[in-house]
């Protein structure tokens, strides 16, 4: 480890200055990899501790460290909150005046700052460069590191210059990256833009198990049935709890807070259109408990530490599921269970159509063709979003799925998993498929789990001619079931490892193979029992005109 100016280690700074006694297990991984100056790319939900991440190796390091962030309005409350814990913080931004921002810079230059907060404009700055190549960072750190993606929710181009920006410095810094949502290709995106040096890669889990998720679909404009009755019923099912609604619209903030303080409750509102003092007032009566519940538009909760959420309703749908489970991410973080609800109506997605074609109007910094490009993936994204809102799957492996990350396709404790699954002994049908791979395997072919739902269907599809797969005996022994019951099915028997997923050519692909415990199976005649989806009307008259 190179020696540190302070001469404390990690840990000992994590005491001093943080209070806490041990690293979460992903924080000394990145923190020890920092300060053996390796890059690093940490994926990690909202509220798993990134920022200690950077803080610490920031005051052992010796130098200072650079943080870029897109939240201007948060930068003062984080730098105050570093010196409250005895760190030396700056920011410097177009908020504070020159002559200020000359003499935080001169206070950096003294070695008289750990960490100095910028926002990625500053970063094509011809002073701020000529600047950082007199003095540079030992460590630059990026927050919100998805803001350089196109593919991401959050693209902002001055982002873009970060990398070179570090090309030039005269020495190289460790840089660290950092964000709370990412799918597999944006990850790969800011591991490429950044141009991270075999950086330490950390993805943690998104799952929060303590979360419950559920859609609901309103039906009329008035009565149980409607959004307000449905939102009745919620609030007074979490009676005397804390909870959030979210609105796409500053009007359906207005109205939704009007109708819970008319119905008794303590409600409170947050949206850009408040004056500043407004919208902190409001936001501590909710912070401190004065208010029970915050009805506010998606400016609300960035930097919003309260632990104590019980529900989060989306009175609207979301843009995207990145910001769904951002926001529905705030209920629960003490632990405790915690509801996240969605009301869908259709014509809320037209109106989600028309803020995403607004808001990419008038992008600054992008181009035309850019632009067009940027419009097509945020629909993709929406459509998603509305996917999730209308799919019978289980919700939590939904979203997990969406973030590239592989889950079961039961978790028991979401709206779906609830009402759409039942218990169904699959002994026979498990068979089948197990029989499928060995027959496949005896003719030595791999193949992966939708060509072996198309064998077991008996598919007409040209490729299992031309895979000569018609004539394996076990070819159309489940015609009768459908498609998403068998891999349902298939999906259950690897995930318990009676059968396996391996993958071949570099991971390009994944094949299905047999496992010792495949013939343990078979020989054993275990019975094998599931919670499956429950048959559809749809399934049903399928059967019946067979
Ligand atoms: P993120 O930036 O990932 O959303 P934060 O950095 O805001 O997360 O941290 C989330 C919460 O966890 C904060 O309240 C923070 O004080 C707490 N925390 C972080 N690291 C630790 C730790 N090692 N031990 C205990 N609490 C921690
Ligand atoms: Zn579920």
């Amino acid at each position: 480890m190179p020696a540190n100016q302070q001469g404390i280690t990690p840990e000992a700074a994590l005491k001093r200055h943080f209070g806490y006694d041990a690293f979460r297990p992903n924080q000394a991984e990145i923190v020890h990899a920092i300060m053996a100056g390796r890059d690093v790319l940490a994926v990690m939900p909202t509220g798993a501790g990134k920022s200690v991440c950077y803080q610490v190796p920031a005051v052992c390091l010796g130098g200072y460290a650079l943080v870029v962030s897109p939240l201007i309005s948060l930068m003062k409350d984080q730098v105050n909150s570093l010196e409250q814990a005895g760190i030396a913080a700056a920011f410097v931004n177009s908020s504070i005046s020159p002559l200020a921002q000359r003499d935080t810079l001169k206070a950096v230059e003294a070695g008289l700052v750990r960490l100095l907060y910028i926002a990625p404009e500053r970063l094509s700055r011809d002073d701020f460069r000529a600047f950082c190549a007199q003095c540079p960072p030992a460590l630059v750190a990026i927050d919100e590191a998805h803001c350089i993606s196109q593919w991401g929710q959050d693209f902002r181009p001055d982002y873009q210059h970060i990398s070179s920006f570090v090309e030039e410095l005269p020495t190289r810094p460790v840089v660290a990256a950092f964000t709370a949502t990412a799918t597999r290709q944006v990850r790969d995106d800011i591991r490429e833009s950044l141009q991270l040096r075999d950086p330490l890669q950390i993805t943690a889990s998104f799952d929060r198990p303590n979360l419950h998720f559920s859609v609901k679909r309103p039906t009329g404009s008035s009565g149980p049935k409607s959004k307000d009755g449905m939102l009745r019923k919620i609030v007074e099912e979490h009676e005397g709890q804390v909870g959030i609604v979210y609105c796409m619209s500053r009007k359906a903030v207005e109205e939704v807070c009007d109708t819970l303080n008319s119905w008794g409750y303590s409600a409170t509102r947050y949206h850009a259109g408040l004056g500043d003092r407004e919208r902190r007032a409001n936001q501590e009566a909710f912070v401190y408990d004065r208010a029970q519940i915050m009805v506010a538009t998606n400016a609300f909760g960035m930097g919003i530490d309260k632990s104590n959420v019980n529900f989060i309703v989306h009175y609207n749908i979301s843009l995207d599921l990145e910001s769904y489970y951002q926001e529905a991410g705030r209920a629960g973080r003490d632990g405790e269970p915690a509801d996240c609800i969605l009301l869908y109506a259709p014509k809320d997605v037209r109106t989600a159509e028309f803020l995403i074609n607004a808001g990419y109007g008038e992008q600054p910094g992008i181009d035309g063709p850019t632009r067009a490009e940027l419009l097509k993936r945020a629909k993709r994204r929406l459509k998603m979003m509305t996917f999730y809102a209308t799919t019978q799957d289980c919700l939590r492996k939904f979203i997990l799925n969406y973030f590239d990350e592989e889950a079961p396709g039961y978790c028991g404790s979401c709206g779906n998993c609830e009402t759409q699954f039942e218990e169904r002994d699959v002994t026979v049908e498990a068979q089948k498929i197990i029989s499928c791979v060995y027959r496949l395997q005896q003719r030595n072919r791999t193949v992966g789990k939708s060509t072996i739902v198309d064998i077991l269907r008996g598919s007409k599809a040209q490729k299992m001619t031309l895979g000569g797969f018609d004539t394996l005996s076990t070819y159309g022994i489940m015609r009768d079931e459908g498609t998403r019951h068998i891999r349902f099915i298939l999906d259950a028997l690897v995930e318990r490892g009676i059968l396996a997923q391996v993958d071949i050519r570099d991971g390009q692909f994944q094949v299905v193979q047999a496992t010792p415990q495949s013939a343990e199976f078979l020989r054993s005649h275990q019975r094998f029992s599931l919670k499956v989806p429950k048959e559809n009307d749809l399934d049903r008259d399928r059967k019946r005109m067979r």
